[in-house]
């Protein structure tokens, strides 16, 4: 099961994402549960590459409803960055004031070694000796990976020596190691304003949802469609399937919306990435979680054709220039779903 949510008010979509999720086949109200968003760098969420506060207050919220009584936020940022100034400037420090939710920096914390596929990874004891643990990414592409998510997101719970070690190690196989040694007991993905193509932000593309699931590979396999790749051209994900870390999500899988009637409106007017794109597109209200599809994808793809019509202003419309999303569904050439992911716009683009 994964469950999609749309909106702006952040804490309201991800409560109500886990109240309709399936979370309660895995978690007990006796376990102690650990949140470990992406705090990568202590950079503010809004460009596009830490974890929105909002999404963990409604994480917590729904554990508090659920009868967790003991939760913490566990990260470790990366290589030469300080996982408590990053609290500080994302408004980890009053969330956990407000809830009594403390914040543990793993930089502190002592690593246990574990063998896994001729691997041998240093991993937090605290993230390790959790109950339940809830991975909280943002879904934004890597300069490396194209994806990270649910399953690179682990990496924090590793020293920064070995995370740096990493990179040596090639990254692919040793995050399917990681996860094959870090069991993820949930995902909640931040997908608010993920970066269009380097992890450390600066280019956010405004999409106003979160995604819930419970395997990492499975969810994955689904937020990397939405940012324009197929499953396979994720490498770690081809690797994790094959060691059976889980299946990609398919037609089988089943897909919970929740406020597809009421997604949020493009306001990516002011942003950078506009710019970059808005020559190729003729936009009459488009909601942002499709316009942000649109951007992803032309921004994987060579696209030079025609103006492309995307938004709810070309319902009931018809047209000859290629159109984007069921609300252009009367037009000649259309990409259709509502919103469309961006790896179907490219197939669509790649076609005419
Ligand atoms: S197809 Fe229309 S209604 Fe659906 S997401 Fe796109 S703009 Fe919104």
């Amino acid at each position: 099961m994964i469950v999609i949510n749309y909106g702006k008010e952040r804490a309201k979509i991800t409560h109500d994402a886990l109240k309709a999720s399936d979370i309660n086949t895995y978690l007990k109200p006796e376990h102690s549960v650990s949140l470990k968003p992406n705090l990568v760098s202590p950079k503010p969420s809004n460009m596009g590459s830490t974890t929105h506060s909002e999404v963990l207050e409604g994480i917590i919220l729904f554990l508090k409803d659920f009868g967790i009584r003991n939760i913490n936020i566990i990260e470790n940022s990366s290589f030469g960055q300080s996982a408590k100034q990053a609290f500080k400037v994302c408004g980890y420090e009053t969330l956990s004031k407000k809830y009594g939710v403390p914040l543990i920096d793993l930089g502190d914390d002592r690593f246990v070694t574990l063998k896994h596929s001729g691997y041998e990874l240093k991993i937090s004891e605290k993230a390790l000796n959790t109950d339940f643990l809830i991975n909280v990414p943002v879904l934004k592409a890597h300069s490396q990976t194209r994806l990270t998510c649910c399953m690179k997101n682990l990496k924090g719970c590793m020293p920064q020596s070995e995370m740096r070690r990493f990179h040596s190690l090639g990254l692919h196989k040793p995050i399917v190691a990681l996860n094959a040694l870090l069991k993820t007991g949930y995902c909640v993905v931040d997908g608010i304003c993920g970066d269009l193509s380097f992890e450390e932000g600066g280019t956010p593309v405004e999409a106003n949802r979160v995604i819930a699931g419970q395997n990492p590979l499975t969810v994955d396999s689904y937020c990397a469609e939405l940012i324009g790749y197929k499953p396979d051209d994720i490498e770690y994900l081809s690797i994790g399937k094959k060691m059976m870390l889980g299946e990609y999500y398919s037609g089988k899988t089943n897909i919970v919306e929740l406020n597809g009637d009421r997604k949020p409106l493009n306001q990516a007017k002011s942003e950078r990435i506009a710019d970059r794109y808005r020559g190729q597109i003729t936009e009459d209200s488009a909601c942002s979680v499709c316009y942000a599809a649109l951007i992803f994808a032309l921004h994987r793809s060579d696209f030079r054709g025609d103006k492309i019509c995307i938004g709810q202003g070309f319902k009931g419309k018809s047209a000859d220039c290629p159109g984007i999303g069921d609300c252009t569904r009367n037009f000649r050439l259309h990409a259709g779903g509502c919103p469309p992911k961006a790896s179907d716009i490219i197939s669509f683009l790649k076609s005419i």
